[in-house]
C-alpha cells in the first residue's frame, strides 16, 4: 500500500472513531498518524485504541504512527452559584485564591500561579479568549479587573494569560501518570502542551529518555520567543492554533505559522499544523473554501503533517475529513507553484556529511529521475535529513527498528518500510531494490539513490550515495 503523497495526516481519535473498521476506514482513506488525546478518554479506551491501531497495521502491513497528546497544565475558573454568569464590558471583577461562591461580581482562580505572575495593565482570557478582564489592581491571592469583552462565563471554564510566563511545571501529576501509561503502551510520539521554555522540553526529554519522540505543541507567545531552542530541544513541533489563536491576536496566527514552519525546516524537524482545519466538517460532509485553502496553506509551506482534531474524534463526517484533506494534499502538490515554492525555500545543508550526501542525493535523483531516495537509518536521523530536502522523488526509508519506521510516519515524503538488520552495503544495495519494486516505486529499468553510512551502526556515518538500477 503507497501513498502518493508527501504531506501526511494525523487523524485524533475519539467517540467517533474508536471502533476498529472505523480506525480501518481512517487508515484507507489517508491517516498516517493517529492521535490518542490525553484531554479527553479513559486509559482504557485509549489502550483499546492503540491495540486495534498495532493489528490493522498487522493486517495492513504498514507502519502506523501514534501520538499521544498530554492535556499539559489547563487552567480553569471555579464554579458560580447558578452554574454560570452574565459579565459586562465596564464592570468589575474580582479573582480570588481562595474558594468563593462565583457570582458576577467574583469566582475563583485556584492558581497561586496566575497571581504570582500577574501585573496591572494584563489581559485575563477566559472560555478560549471569549471574554477578556483587565488586571487593575493584583496581589498573591487576588486580582481585581475590569471586564472589558463582556459574555456569560460558565463552571471551569479555561483561562489564558497571553502575556505572563506561568511557573509551573510542564507536567502536571495527571500528564506524568499519563505519560508513564503510555510509554508503557508504545506511543511513538509524546505531545507537551503549553510549552513555555526551553527547560520544558529539557525535562520531559529526560523524562522520556528516547522511548518515543518528544513533540513540542507551541501554544503560548513565550514559546514563540524561544523558539530555536525549543525546537532544538525536540523532535518535532506542532502549530497548536486552537490555544495560540486565543493567546495571540488572530491577525498574528498566519505570520506566527508561517515562521514555525520555517524554523522548523531549516533545523529538519517535522512540523505539524493543528487545529480547526475542517472545522465545519464536524457537522457537515463538505469544507468551506476557505479550511480547503487553510490545509493547501500548510500544505505550500512544506509542513511535514497536517492534524484533524474533532473533526475525526467527534464529528459526523470523519472518514470524509481525512478524504477530503488527502484530496487538497494531493491536488496542492501536483500544482507545478508547489514545487517552484518549495525549491525556493530549499535550506542550504548544514556542514556535515550527512547533509553534503542529503543535498546531492536529491540533486542526483533529479538529475536522473530516479524511481526514489532510499535511506538506511537506525535512528531515523539520517532520513530526517533527507526529507529535509524536500526532494521532488519519494523518499523511502528503510529501517531495521519498528519503532522508528512508525515514528517516521510523521515525516514529510518518507515512506518508511522496515528491514532486516543489514551488514553489508551489497545487502543494502539489494534490500532498497527489492523494497523499491515490492513498495511498487520503481519497475525494470528504473534507478533508484541509494544513501548509507559505513560502517553500519554508527550514527550519523552517512558517506555513501549509490545510483541502483533496477535490473
Ligand atoms: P488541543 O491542542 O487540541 O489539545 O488544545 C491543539 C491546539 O491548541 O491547537
Ligand atoms: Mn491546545
Amino acid at each position: 500500500m503507497r501513498r502518493r503523497r508527501n504531506a501526511k495526516i494525523i487523524a485524533t481519535l475519539g467517540p467517533s472513531s474508536s471502533d476498529k473498521e472505523r480506525i480501518a476506514q481512517l487508515f484507507r482513506a489517508g491517516a498516517d498518524v493517529f492521535r490518542l488525546n490525553f484531554s479527553h478518554g479513559t486509559h482504557d479506551d485509549h489502550r483499546q485504541r492503540l491495540q486495534t491501531i498495532r493489528e490493522l497495521e498487522a493486517e495492513f502491513g504498514r507502519p502506523i504512527g501514534v501520538l499521544m497528546d498530554l492535556q499539559g497544565p489547563k487552567l480553569r475558573v471555579g464554579t458560580f452559584e447558578d452554574g454560570s454568569v452574565q459579565l459586562k464590558a465596564g464592570n468589575p471583577f474580582r479573582l480570588d485564591l481562595a474558594e468563593v461562591q462565583g457570582n458576577d461580581v467574583s469566582a475563583t482562580l485556584p492558581h497561586a500561579e496566575i497571581f504570582a505572575a500577574l501585573k496591572p495593565e494584563m489581559d485575563i482570557l477566559l472560555d478560549d479568549g471569549k471574554i477578556r478582564l483587565k488586571v487593575v489592581r493584583c496581589g498573591l491571592d487576588y486580582a481585581e479587573t475590569m471586564v472589558m469583552t463582556g459574555g456569560k462565563l460558565s463552571n471551569h471554564k479555561g483561562v489564558n494569560v497571553p502575556s505572563a510566563i506561568l511557573e509551573l511545571s510542564p507536567l502536571t501529576d495527571k500528564d506524568r501518570k499519563d505519560l508513564t501509561f503510555g510509554l508503557d503502551l508504545g506511543v511513538d510520539w509524546v505531545a507537551l502542551s503549553f510549552v513555555q521554555r526551553p527547560e520544558d522540553m529539557a525535562e520531559m526529554r529526560k523524562i522520556v529518555g528516547g522511548r518515543a519522540g518528544v513533540l513540542a505543541k507551541l501554544e503560548k507567545p513565550s514559546a514563540i520567543d524561544y523558539l530555536e531552542e525549543i525546537i532544538e530541544l525536540s523532535d518535532a513541533v506542532m502549530v497548536a492554533r486552537g490555544d495560540l489563536g486565543v493567546e495571540l491576536p488572530p491577525e498574528d496566527v498566519p505570520a506566527v505559522q508561517k515562521q514555525i514552519v520555517a524554523a522548523c525546516r531549516q533545523a529538519g524537524k517535522p512540523v505539524v499544523v493543528a487545529t480547526q482545519m475542517l472545522e465545519s466538517m464536524i457537522t457537515a460532509p463538505t469544507p468551506t473554501r476557505a479550511e480547503a485553502s487553510d490545509v493547501a496553506t500548510a500544505v505550500y509551506d512544506g509542513a511535514d503533517a497536517v492534524m484533524l482534531s474533532a473533526e475525526t474524534a467527534a464529528g459526523d463526517y470523519p472518514i470524509e475529513a481525512v478524504s477530503i484533506m488527502e484530496r487538497i494534499i494531493n491536488r496542492v502538490e501536483v500544482d507545478p507553484s508547489y514545487r517552484t515554492i518549495m525549491n525556493a525555500s530549499q535550506r542550504e545543508p548544514e556542514a556535515t556529511s550527512a547533509d553534503a550526501i542529503s543535498a546531492a542525493a536529491r540533486q542526483v535523483a533529479h538529475t536522473i529521475s530516479a524511481a526514489a531516495v532510499v535511506t538506511f537509518s537506525t535512528t531515523g536521523s539520517t532520513t530526517l535529513r533527507a526529507a529535509r530536502e524536500r526532494p521532488v522523488v519519494p523518499i523511502l526509508g528503510l529501517t531495521s527498528r519498528p519503532a522508528t519506521a512508525r515514528r517516521l510516519a510523521l515525516a514529510w515524503g518518507v515512506h518508511s518500510v522496515q528491514t532486516k538488520e543489514i551488514k553489508t552495503f551489497a545487502d543494502m544495495v539489494k534490500m532498497a531494490i527489492d523494497a523499491a519494486v515490492k513498495e511498487e516505486f520503481a519497475t525494470r529499468g528504473s534507478q533508484i539513490v541509494v544513501t548509507a553510512g559505513v560502517p553500519f551502526g554508527t550514527p550519523g556515518a552517512t558517506n555513501i550515495l549509490r545510483i541502483a538500477w533496477i535490473e
